[in-house]
C-alpha cells in the first residue's frame, strides 16, 4: 500500500503525521485519558514497551513539557518519565529510556533506580509480540506480556496507582480480567474509536492498584494461577471453563475517544493540497531506529546482489 492511499484509509496515520505523532497509537492513549482521566496528579509514570515512542510523547507533551514551562514548577520537579523496549527509540525531550526486556524481573529494579526508590503513580504498557495471526497463540503470548507487565507493576507502582495494558480479547479474557481483578478493585476493559473494529486489541484500564494483605511481589504467579483453577485449588485441572455458568464473570467494556469524531474503520477523502496542486502525503515523523525487520532487509539486499556468504551475513549480529 502506498503512502498516499494508506493516508486515505487510515485517517490516524495521516492525523498523527500531521500532529507530530510517530506512530498512530498516540490517539489510543488521549481516548483513554479523555474517558478515563488518567494523567490527573501524574508525577511519575512508566511507559513499557514504549517503541518507537509516540505513548512517549503523549507522556511528555501532558506531563512533563507544562511543567516545564510552568513558572511554578521548580527545576528538578518535573514528572518523571522512564521509557522501557527491546529496541532503541530516538530521543524524547523528558524521557528516560532503558533498552531492556519487561519480562525480566530486573527491569523492575531499573526503574526504581530511576525514580529514587519511590513508587509510579501510572504505568502503561502497549507492549505486543510480533502477531502471528493465529488468535490463541497470540493471545497466549499476549497474556504473557501482561503478566510480565503485572510483575512490573507490583515492584514499582504506588498503591492507589494505575495500569493501562493492552490485551487481545479471546477465550481467555474472562479470566485475565479475574487475575487483574485481584489487585485492582476497579477495572475496564475500552476500545478507544483509533483501535480498529476488526482487531481484537482492547485496552484494560485497571485503577486504585490494592494488593491483597501481606501481598509479596515473589509469590505473583502462584497468586494467578490459583485464580486460574477451579475454587482456586493448585492441583486441580486448570481451565478457564470454570468462568462460564454461574461462575461467569460480566466484563465492563467501554468504547472510549469522541464517539462521533474519527472512525479507525472508514476511508476519508484526502485534503487537497494548500497551493492547489495534488496531495502531498508526509514522511513519517521518526522512522525506527533499528527495527526488527532491518536485518531480514539487509539479507534480502545481499541476496540481490549475490553475496555468497549469506550465513556468514546472517550470524554476525554486527552486520
Ligand atoms: N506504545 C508504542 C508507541 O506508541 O509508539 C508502540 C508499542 S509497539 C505496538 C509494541 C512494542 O512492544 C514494540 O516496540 C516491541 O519492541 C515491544 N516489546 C515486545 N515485547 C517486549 C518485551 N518483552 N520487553 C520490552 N518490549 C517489548
Amino acid at each position: 500500500m502506498g503512502k498516499a492511499s494508506r493516508d486515505k484509509r487510515d485517517i490516524y496515520y495521516r492525523k498523527a503525521k500531521e500532529e507530530g505523532w510517530r506512530a498512530r497509537s498516540a490517539f489510543k492513549l488521549l481516548q483513554i485519558d479523555e474517558e478515563f482521566n488518567i494523567f490527573e496528579g501524574v508525577k511519575r509514570v512508566v511507559d513499557l514497551c514504549a517503541a518507537p515512542g509516540s505513548w512517549s510523547q503523549v507522556l511528555s507533551r501532558r506531563l512533563y513539557l507544562p511543567s516545564k514551562l510552568s513558572p511554578d514548577v521548580r527545576e528538578g520537579e518535573c514528572p518523571l518519565i522512564v521509557a522501557i523496549d527491546l529496541q532503541p527509540m530516538a530521543p524524547i525531550e523528558g524521557v528516560i529510556q532503558v533498552q531492556g526486556d519487561i519480562t525480566n524481573a530486573r527491569t523492575a529494579e531499573v526503574v526504581i533506580r530511576h525514580f529514587d526508590g519511590c513508587k509510579a503513580d501510572l504505568v502503561v504498557c502497549d507492549g505486543a509480540p510480533d502477531v502471528t495471526g493465529l488468535h490463541d497463540m497470540d493471545e497466549f503470548v499476549q497474556s504473557q506480556l501482561i503478566l510480565a507487565g503485572l510483575t512490573i507493576v507490583s515492584h514499582v507502582l504506588k498503591v492507589g496507582g494505575k495500569y493501562i495494558t493492552k490485551i487481545f480479547r479471546g477465550k481467555d479474557t474472562s479470566l485475565l480480567y479475574t487475575q487483574l481483578k485481584l489487585f485492582f478493585p476497579v477495572v475496564t476493559f475500552a476500545k478507544p474509536k483509533s483501535s480498529r473494529n476488526s482487531s481484537i486489541e482492547a485496552f484494560a484500564v485497571c485503577e486504585n492498584y490494592s494488593p491483597p494483605p501481606g501481598f509479596d511481589p515473589k509469590d505473583l504467579h502462584r497468586l494467578l494461577e490459583k485464580v486460574g483453577s477451579p475454587s482456586g485449588m493448585d492441583d486441580q485441572d486448570c481451565s478457564s471453563g470454570w468462568l462460564e455458568g454461574p461462575n461467569k464473570v460480566y466484563i465492563p467494556f467501554l468504547a472510549c475517544g469522541d464517539l462521533s469524531g474519527y472512525d479507525s474503520d472508514r476511508s476519508y477523502p484526502l485534503p487537497k493540497a494548500a497551493d492547489g496542486g495534488t496531495y502531498k502525503s508526509l514522511d513519517p515523523v521518526q522512522a525506527p531506529i533499528a527495527p526488527p525487520y532491518k536485518r531480514a532487509l539487509e539479507l534480502k539486499k545481499a541476496s540481490c546482489h549475490g553475496i555468497q556468504d549469506l550465513q556468514g551475513l546472517a550470524q554476525d549480529p554486527q552486520t
